[in-house]
C-alpha cells in the first residue's frame, strides 16, 4: 500500500470512530494510527478531533526515534515534545504528533498490528472509572467478545501518557504473548481508555464496537448481582472453534 492509501484508510477509520452517535470520544480525545512501511507511521495530531479527521489532521513520524523514547525514563514533557517534533518525516510540517504517539509506535510494531484506534468511550470509562474495573475485566461474558476482542484483553493500571505508558503496555503485552502466544486485540486502561489493534481499519472498528458492547452488558450485569462469566472450557472452545475462526478470517482479507 502506497503512503495516499493507507493515509486515507485511516481518515476513513478515524471519521468512523469519531461519529458522535458512538459516544467513543469527544472534542480532541482519542488517537489513532497506521503503519506505512518498515521506517514510518501516521499518527493523529495533537488535539485534533477524530469526528473531524482529514488528511491534514495527521503526521508522518519515523519509528526509530519514537521507539528510542521508550527505553529512556525522565525525560520532561518539554524534551518529550521536542522529541516527537524531530521524530516527524518531514520536518517542514507544522503539526505535533499526539503525547501518544510513542505507545503508537511500539504497538505497530507488533505482529499482525498496521492499524491502532484508541478511543475514550463512556461506555468502557463508566467501568474503566470504577470500583469494579479489574474485576469487571477478569472474565469473558459471551462468544462474539471472544470472536471480535480475542482470548482476554491487556487490563493495566492507571499510567501517566507519554513514555511511561508506552513502557507499561509494552511490559503488559510482552507478558501476555508470553502466555498466550498471540498479539492481544484489546488493551483496556483503567482511568483512561481503550486501544483496539488491528490488520486493516474494519478490524480496529469491529474491535472497538465489541468492546464498547461488552462493557454495556457488563455494566448490565451489576444491576443483576455481577457478572456469570464464561468457563474456561467454554472460552477455549469459542476461540479454537472452526467457524469462529472463519469469521476471524473475514477481518484479514
Ligand atoms: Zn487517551
Amino acid at each position: 500500500m502506497d503512503n495516499n492509501t493507507v493515509l486515507d484508510q485511516l481518515v476513513r477509520m478515524s471519521l468512523n470512530l469519531g461519529k458522535p452517535e458512538n459516544e467513543y470520544a469527544i472534542l480532541g480525545e482519542g488517537n489513532t494510527s497506521a503503519r506505512v512501511d518498515e521506517e514510518t507511521f501516521y499518527v493523529k495530531q495533537s488535539g485534533s478531533y477524530l469526528c473531524t479527521a482529514a488528511c491534514e489532521s495527521f503526521v508522518h513520524v519515523r519509528f526509530a526515534p519514537v521507539l528510542a523514547m521508550i527505553e529512556e525514563s525522565g525525560l520532561s514533557d518539554d524534551e518529550i515534545k521536542g522529541r516527537l517534533m524531530s521524530a516527524r518525516a518531514d520536518s517542514s510540517s507544522p503539526s505535533m504528533p499526539s503525547i501518544e504517539t510513542v505507545f503508537h509506535a511500539y504497538l505497530l510494531t507488533l505482529p499482525g498490528v498496521s492499524f491502532v484506534g484508541h478511543t475514550h468511550p463512556i461506555a468502557v470509562n463508566s467501568l474503566l472509572c470504577s470500583h469494579k474495573a479489574k474485576e469487571a475485566f477478569s472474565g469473558r461474558v459471551f462468544p462474539d467478545e471472544i470472536v471480535f476482542c480475542g482470548i482476554e484483553p491487556v487490563y493495566m493500571e492507571y499510567v501517566d501518557p507519554g513514555p511511561a505508558l508506552a513502557r507499561a503496555i509494552r511490559e503488559h503485552i510482552q507478558e501476555f504473548m508470553d502466555k498466550q502466544g498471540v498479539t492481544p486485540k484489546v488493551v483496556y486502561m483503567q482511568n483512561h481508555g481503550v486501544i483496539a489493534l488491528g490488520a486493516n481499519p474494519q478490524e480496529v472498528e469491529a474491535i472497538t464496537a465489541m468492546a464498547v458492547k461488552t462493557c454495556r452488558v457488563l455494566a448490565g450485569t451489576y444491576i443483576f448481582g455481577g457478572p456469570r462469566f464464561l468457563t474456561k472450557e467454554n472460552v477455549d472452545r469459542i476461540y479454537t472453534r472452526p467457524d469462529e475462526e472463519y469469521r476471524k478470517r473475514q477481518f484479514r482479507q
